[in-house]
Parts: C-alpha cells; structure tokens; sequence
C-alpha cells in the first residue's frame, strides 16, 4: 500500500527545488542567462562528502571551460550552495554577450565530452525566466537509453543506479586525485635535479658557474638531460598507482626498464655524456615510492617512502654484486663493490638500506638547522644548500670517487668536507673554496653525493605535499 501522509524528505525536497527555481528567477530578470549546474543523483541525501568534493571539482572545470569558450563574456559571478536538493551552483553570464542558445549548447558539449557527464546537469535560463531546451534527450547511466524513459519505467532499481552513480564519482576522484599527485610529484623530481645542478661552486662537480672536474660536460648538457628524464617520472608514477597487489620484490625489473630508457633519452641529449646515470637510478626509485606512499596512505610519509625503496631493492646486493667474477668485464658499479665490498656498493647500498645517508645524515641536518627547503631563492640557496651537500659528502663513500681515486682520497674528501663544514657554520667559506679548488684540479667528481642531494631535495619538496 502506498502511504498516502505527505513524505517530509520528500516535502523538503521539493521546497528546496522551489526555492532555486525561485532564486534563478531573480537572477535572471536582472539581465543574467543563469546556468545551474547540479548532479543527476536519484534517491537520498541528495549530497554526502564525495558529491561536495565532485561538484566542487566540476566546478572548477566548468569555470574553465567557459573562460575558454566565451571568454571575456563570463566574469567569475557565481553562487554556490548545497540545500536539501543536493550541491548546486548558479553561473551568472550577461545576456549580452551571449544568446542563450548557444550557451545551452556548450553546456551540452561540456556534459558530452565530460566522461561522468551522464550524472551532471547543466541548465540555462534566459533573462525571461525560460529554461532553454535543445530537444536532446540524456542517456541513462546504467544502459544506453534515453534516461528519462528508463526513469518512466523505472527500468532499474534506483538503489543499484545510485550505487553505480556514486561508485564511478569515487573512482573518478580518486583518479583525479593520483593524477595531481603524479603532477606535482613529477615537478619536484625535476625541480631537485635543477636545483642541484643550479647550485654554485661545488666541488668538482658542474654546476653554474663551472663544469668543475668535467671537460666533457657542462651546464647545459645537464640543463639537456634533465629536460629529456622530465617525461619519465610521469610514467613512473602511474606505474606505482597501477601496480597490483603488494610484492615489491617483482616491481623493479618494471622500474629498470623506465630507467633504461632515461638512460637512452639521457645519452640521446647529451650526446653520449653521462650526465644522470646514478640520479636517475635513485630518483626512479624515489619517484615510484613516493607515488606508492601517497596512493596507499593518501599522505607522504618519509620512513614509509624510505622503506619502500629498501623493499623495492631488498636482495639486490647480493643478486647483482655479489656474484660477480673477478676477470669478467665488469662495469664500474661491480668493479667497485668487487674491491671494496659494502663500501663500494654505491647507489645499490644506499637504495637496498633504505636511504641511510639521506634519511639518518642529510634530513636531520636540514630539520636540525632548521633550512626552509621551500623558501630557498636564487639569492639564499648557497647558503641553504652548500651546507647539505657537505653534510651528504662527508659521510657518504661516494664510489664516483673511491673507484676513480681509491680509499684514501674518499677518507680525505669526507674529512675535508667535516671541516668546511664545521667553518661554514662559523660564516668562514675559505675552507669550502680550498675543497672547491682541491676538487676541480684534482679531477675528482663526487657525482654520487650530488645525486643523493637531489633525492634529499625531492623527500623535502614532497614533504611539503598536502595529500590533495
Ligand atoms: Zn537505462
């Protein structure tokens, strides 16, 4: 049997549709077409966290499509409100510029081209208080009839269509969300690369002012590389948010593959310069675990991301160095590890322990002496930067130089860069110009402490992340 008393959500319901109806009127005798955007959302509430949050996205969207549509004609006047209706703004556009029958048509293409445009409504009033149709009819979100004819013959339940409804919203946003996260992520592994290189002088290593120890590369070959990883990171975060399940002892061969080809994108811009091979190794990896950390936790968290990479490289130590033979042709990594064991393992050691020099020396330092990473300009980053990369040099065993220039010149460079530290913090720069000036002539190049400056400054840009 039907109940017959008067439903009171359903009461409210419609005064609250009485009332937009009403406000539009209003708006629109005062010279405005006014098109309301709302959701299509059978059944109640008309709205919960996940509406608010896609209105809002739409929003957004909907704004910038019609300032690239009409621009010039839609000044930013809007309204918006959520009441027992749902969520719900008004668009204010002046009638002058524009007949109403053209703007119900960009909001048609708008909903068209929009993938969940089957949930979204757009409609236009003109300033005589008449809703302007263009006869389309919308399709229904479950099949591909007419919505209003499935409504009529109440084809599926309303409960499974508001279910699927607000399940594609929740996928929708939550690919948005990873979306803008790869973005931004994918920036700052750029921008730690730059920022690196950008720094001057360091020692022995290219950089603005110098190509320090390198006759064979020069700012602008790492301006050219740089340039061509950019692409890479993108993909290495959709690798993180695609990846199933939760073994990440199969994922690396799947890293190394984007790692191979920014080693290809790397020599084709540099012609044949190894400008990036170790940071391209570290930042790959720390790229993906940063994207895994946020798509997981919807955070970034630090010891999470640096446990991430120890997963990722978990045996790799032993796997790829420790079953190398002494004769064989060996590249420098092998090499190194072969005359010096663990403290020859490189980028390898750093990755499989889970970042020690970043996560235990260069953090701390930065968190220590309280360097905004964040604020840091053209005028103030030697100050805030120099410091780091010492910090970094003196105990990492970079195996850039421990290959090339054996143990005691490594001991030396890190006992160098204690003391240039230590003066430095005083505000004496003398000692960091002899390391500077030891270094170029020299020739030694502590590549791999550079790289691991980039991988502090990336964890600090993403530390900065709000998990938007
Ligand atoms: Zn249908």
């Amino acid at each position: 049997m039907h109940n017959i008393q008067p439903n009171p959500i359903i009461q409210s319901l419609l005064k609250a549709r009485e009332e937009r109806w009403l406000n539009k009127l209003a708006l629109a005798k005062h010279g405005w077409h006014v098109v309301s955007l709302q959701l299509n959302l059978p059944g109640y509430p008309k709205n919960n966290e996940t509406t608010d949050l896609f209105v809002k996205l739409i929003d957004k969207q909907f704004v910038r499509f019609l300032k690239a549509n009409i621009l010039g004609k839609y000044k930013e006047e809007k309204k918006s409100f959520i009441d027992k209706a749902g969520d719900c703004v008004f668009y204010l556009i002046p009638a002058k510029g524009i007949e109403s029958q053209e703007l119900k048509e960009l909001t048609e293409r708008f909903e068209e081209r929009h993938r969940l445009g089957r949930i979204i409504d757009l409609d236009v009033l003109d300033t005589k208080g008449k809703l302007i149709s263009s006869g389309k009819s919308k399709k229904c979100f479950i099949c591909d009839e007419p919505a209003h004819f499935c409504r009529k013959e109440t084809r599926h339940p309303l409960e499974e269509v508001r279910k699927a409804m607000l399940e594609a919203i929740s996928a929708y946003l939550e690919k948005e969300r990873m979306q803008n996260c790869i973005k931004r992520f994918s920036s700052w592994a750029v921008k730690a690369l730059l920022y690196e290189v950008t720094l001057s002088p360091k020692p022995g290593l290219v950089c603005r002012s110098s190509t320090g120890a390198h006759s064979d590369m020069d700012f602008l070959s790492f301006i050219n590389s740089i340039s061509a990883l950019t692409p890479y990171f993108q993909e290495l975060g959709w690798m993180a948010v695609d990846m199933q399940g939760n073994d990440m002892s199969q994922i690396l061969p799947l890293i190394r593959e984007v790692g191979l080809k920014m080693e290809e994108a790397m020599f084709e811009a540099t012609e044949k310069v190894n400008t990036h091979k170790g940071a391209i190794f570290l930042m790959a990896l720390s790229m993906f675990s940063a994207i895994r950390v946020i798509y997981k936790k919807r955070k970034f968290k630090a010891g999470i991301f640096a446990g991430t990479v120890q997963q990722l490289t978990k045996g790799m130590i032993q796997r790829e160095l420790c079953s190398v033979e002494e004769g064989s042709r060996m590249t420098h990594g092998e090499s190194c590890f072969l005359q010096f064991g663990l403290k020859g393992s490189g980028a390898r050691g750093e990755a499989e322990q889970g970042l020690p020099t970043v996560m235990h020396h260069a953090m701390p330092f930065i968190k220590e002496a309280e360097i905004s990473i964040e604020a840091i300009n053209d005028k103030n980053m030697f100050a805030i930067l120099a410091p780091v990369l010492l910090k970094i040099m003196s105990v990492n065993n970079d195996t850039n130089v421990l290959f090339r220039h054996g143990e005691e010149v490594l001991e030396e460079l890190k006992k160098k860069s204690v003391s240039a530290l230590l003066e430095m913090q005083r505000g004496d720069q003398m000692k960091y110009n002899e390391l500077v000036e030891w270094c170029n002539s020299s020739k030694i190049s502590p590549g791999g402490s550079a790289d691991l400056l980039s991988v502090t400054l990336f964890l600090n840009f993403c530390q900065t992340d709000k998990g938007l």
